[in-house]
């Protein structure tokens, strides 16, 4: 019995390894900007000032976008935002990205949502370095559609997050 209770420990102390700690670690962020934007805490963690203002401004959009796109849903749950600015290679090194649940052994990703392994009462936002502004812009859309997904108490969809940033992205053009 005891043995088991120990094993279980050890599990625990390997779930708070594979958090965030090797990519957060694995990074350098030039910069942090905050903006509370529909009463949330954003903040981006990227490379310069301009850069991430422009993306906040960005985010502030999508949030316009999202209450529109979900005009019936209501928040069940309150999170804050952080998003992260990494290096595809980096988000993609399975032993740096340790909380991605990959699909297969060839399966990348661009970014991606995550609440599971974020500190109490904030959620996650990878995203990596490798695309243009407007690509980069439609890859946060998807992703802002998931934060919105979950803290509306909606079921996680791709599809939903696919037509939210196509939507997105048709407006601003
Ligand atoms: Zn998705």
């Amino acid at each position: 019995m005891s043995t088991i209770l120990m094993i279980l420990y050890f599990c625990m102390l390997c779930a708070n390894a594979s958090g965030y700690q090797n990519i957060l670690e694995a990074t350098k962020f030039s910069n942090v900007s905050h903006r509370s934007i529909d009463n949330v805490e954003i903040y981006y963690h990227g490379t310069s000032d301009a850069d991430s203002k422009i993306r906040l401004s960005d985010i502030n959009n999508m949030t316009s976008s999202l209450k529109s796109y979900y005009s019936n849903s209501q928040k069940c749950i309150d999170l804050s935002l952080h998003v992260y600015l990494v290096d595809f290679d980096t988000l993609n090194d399975r032993e740096v990205a340790t909380f991605v649940r990959w699909k297969s052994k060839s399966h990348k990703i661009d970014a991606i949502y995550d609440a599971t392994v974020a500190p109490s009462g904030q959620s996650s936002i990878f995203i990596s370095t490798k695309y243009d502004h407007n690509k980069t812009s439609k890859i946060l859309a998807h992703e802002m559609a998931h934060y919105w997904q979950h803290t509306r108490c909606i079921s996680q969809s791709e599809k939903e997050a696919d037509d939210f940033s196509e939507f997105y992205i048709s407006g601003k053009t």
